[in-house]
């Protein structure tokens, strides 16, 4: 098993994010990608840095919109210019049910019209880090293709919010959706399957309409978490994507005993699509005590489901998504790949 890692993966750059109300420093801290890139080098994980500016890829232009690509690239910029501007692109209105559309060309307004939430304000770091992201899962991708079997891919932030034209829960490019569409220029079909404890509703939205992808995302309840607005069980996909999106949301306080039956009904639905390739969006904050979650799975639980991943025999590319208590990121993450390995055919 490769890595593939942003260089960028631990540097301190994230704006704040609007939590309960309150303002505070964003949960996607300085130390994560340090503990998740530890449980690699303890498993022995073969790791290339991926340089800045080295990877080409039309797949970024593919997922998202020109005009929102431009925006990540000039907002930090523009914004700086306003008068007392704060460190942060932060919007204070966004479109809504009464106007939708975007009007207005004041930073602030184009803020509302591409940040879709509180916890996704752009920094002057932003694109030069996103960027970077989206060229790590794309050289994990490519790795596939030249034949790797499986590989991990570690970078900061998570991109499994991010729609087409719109950060939102602190994703700004959807990396897994990148690689998606670089495996499928070889692989007929290609399952995504997310178990971060949120909703990937970025990835739900961009293959909504397609059936050579099926995206799977097993999550708490979002009746109780983020992102509150999506991730039911009804959102099934359209047209020919009909029945090609799984939500499979947990009730609060799960353990791993009621979380398995859910996370093999999605492995069942994985082996009954056929799909030459496999992505996992790998969120660690199914923790137990993870502040950003409600479920309660144990560091030993994450080898067992490793240990289930590798029974689908598929070329599987892992991306890194969520996981807030540091202190066990190292130890959840050796235990997912672990498990992984050890049972892999
Ligand atoms: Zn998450």
């Amino acid at each position: 098993m490769k890595a593939y890692i942003s260089p960028f993966h631990d540097h301190h750059w994230t704006g704040n994010a609007l939590v309960r109300g309150r303002l505070q420093p964003h949960h996607d801290a300085q130390g994560r990608g340090a503990q998740v890139e530890a449980a690699l080098q303890d498993l022995q994980l073969q790791c290339v840095y991926v340089s800045p500016g080295s990877v080409m890829m039309p797949e970024l232009h593919q997922v998202h919109a020109e005009d929102y690509l431009h925006y990540l690239q000039t907002a930090a910029a523009e914004w700086s210019q306003r008068a007392d501007a704060s460190f942060e692109v932060r919007p204070n209105i966004w479109p809504n049910r009464y106007f939708p559309e975007m009007k207005g060309s004041l930073p602030v307004a184009k803020a509302g019209y591409y940040l879709g939430d509180g916890a996704s304000p752009v920094v002057a770091d932003t694109w030069k880090h996103v960027h970077s992201g989206a060229e790590t899962a794309v050289s994990g991708a490519q790795a596939m293709l030249d034949g790797e079997r499986e590989v991990y891919v570690l970078s900061r932030p998570s991109g499994h919010h991010a729609m087409r034209d719109m950060a939102m829960g602190g994703s700004f490019i959807a990396n897994a959706a990148l690689a998606v569409e670089r495996l499928r220029s070889r692989f007929a079909r290609v399952a995504v399957l997310d178990i971060d404890v949120h909703h990937g509703n970025g990835t739900q939205q961009l293959f909504y309409d397609r059936d050579d992808v099926l995206t799977i995302s097993i999550h708490g309840d979002p009746d109780v978490i983020f992102p509150f607005i999506c991730g039911y069980a009804d959102e099934v996909g359209v047209g020919a994507g009909e029945g090609f999106n799984l939500n499979i949301p947990i009730a609060a306080g799960s353990e791993i005993a009621q979380y398995r039956p859910q996370f093999e009904r999605a492995l069942q639905r994985i082996a009954d699509f056929h799909p030459e390739a496999l992505i996992i969006a790998a969120g660690y904050d199914t923790f137990r005590g993870d502040p950003f979650g409600n479920l309660c799975l144990d560091t030993v639980d994450y080898s067992v489901l490793g240990a289930s991943l590798a029974q689908l025999n598929l070329p599987t590319l892992f991306i890194q998504e969520g996981g807030y208590v540091i202190d066990a990121l190292r130890a959840n993450t050796r235990s997912l790949l672990s498990g992984f390995l050890d049972k892999r055919p």
